[in-house]
């Protein structure tokens, strides 16, 4: 048998395209629309969205005795609107885990909720060197010290109002997507390049007339930043949940931006050794280069759907990501070696 093709630029195109789609957690559904519609393209899919906006992507196996769950998430970091202040600038509050830094100076787009979305950037209250000295490199990043300064003439909190922005309304930093021998430099890769992956695996799957050794759901989740996603959407009938999710590259980690990993621990404690120790298996059959490693500050949907009492094996793998939750960057290798892990796995 030969390994189905990976189709590079097809897993590069619509990854672009995902990362290009705004989808904080909570207001996901343009980048949970974009994948359904990629997923059009393979009649063999049953296509379903659950009742909390996730999509699953059921293809039947060869077998279904041991059917078979994979998930990756469309959600983002982000913020969302918790003051319009007197001065018609917006105060945020966070969506997900991640410092204020990681996003200064970055445009954003205001969903409104009674208007057009409006773009702006996200600044330190007091930005100007010029005025506030060397207060700009002191000021702590917190909620009251950062803002939305609008691109639109605002200069009163009515003014910000009667563009339609209103509390809670969703923001969404720029991903400034760029692409250069083969490094995707990208916010929000976490998780859109799991996601791209998994994509590619069911085109290699598709373009190779192959079908799945086991019936197979993939489960595009929608609620992972925020702890929840995978809590619900895998299919009861599931024997084993394969989390693809960024691995965590840093200072003592193996993980890098050329391999995938299989993450043994996380915050969450230890994934399944017998389905890790099968997924290594099968990377080693089949001549895929990964890592093993463990991620210190790390939470997964596959613990997600661990703790809302799921009681099937769970292992995770993914593409290592650099300066993850911060303005992220992945080499096409990783991709890759992830897509064809995902292959390998259901084929096997
Ligand atoms: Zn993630």
């Amino acid at each position: 048998m030969t390994f189905p093709v990976i189709d590079h630029d097809y897993l590069l195109n619509f990854l672009a395209g995902l990362l290009n789609t705004p989808s904080p957690t909570g207001f996901a559904h343009q980048a949970v629309d974009f994948t359904e519609n990629a997923l059009r393209a393979f009649p063999a899919l049953r296509l379903s969205r659950t009742r909390k906006g996730a999509l699953v992507a059921t293809r039947s196996g060869q077998r279904s005795d041991v059917p078979r769950a994979l998930t990756a998430h469309v959600d983002t970091l982000g913020g969302m609107v918790k003051e319009i202040k007197s001065s018609g600038r917006l105060l945020l509050t966070k969506i997900g885990s991640f410092a204020w830094n990681t996003v200064e100076g970055e445009g954003c787009t205001v969903f409104a909720a009674k208007g057009e979305p409006v773009r702006g950037s996200f600044l330190l209250t007091k930005a100007s060197t010029h005025v506030y000295g060397k207060e700009v490199g002191e000021l702590v990043r917190n909620d009251e010290n950062m803002e939305v300064r609008l691109d639109a003439q605002t200069v009163n909190k009515e003014d910000s109002e009667a563009l339609g922005i209103r509390v809670g309304d969703y923001v969404a930093f720029d991903p400034r997507v760029e692409i250069t021998n083969n490094f995707v430099r990208s916010r929000h890769l976490d998780d859109k390049a799991s996601v791209a992956c998994l994509l590619a695996a069911v085109k290699a799957l598709s373009d190779a007339g192959m079908q799945p050794a086991q019936t197979t759901t993939l489960l595009i989740s929608n609620y992972e930043e925020v702890g929840h996603g995978a809590a619900a959407g895998i299919p009861a009938e599931a024997t084993e949940l394969v989390a693809v999710d960024m691995a965590a590259v840093g200072d003592g980690q193996t993980s890098d931006e050329y391999h995938t990993t299989l993450c043994v621990k996380d915050s969450g404690g230890p994934y399944h050794h017998s389905l890790s120790q099968r997924l290594r298996q099968i990377a080693d059959q089949y001549g895929i280069p990964y890592m093993v490693d463990i991620y210190p500050y790390y939470g997964s949907d596959g613990e997600a759907y661990w703790r809302a009492g799921g009681d099937i094996a769970v292992a995770l793998i993914g593409p290592g990501v650099d300066a993850s939750h911060n303005y992220e960057r992945t080499h096409l290798e990783a991709l890759v070696a992830t897509t064809q892990w995902v292959v390998a796995y259901l084929i096997s």
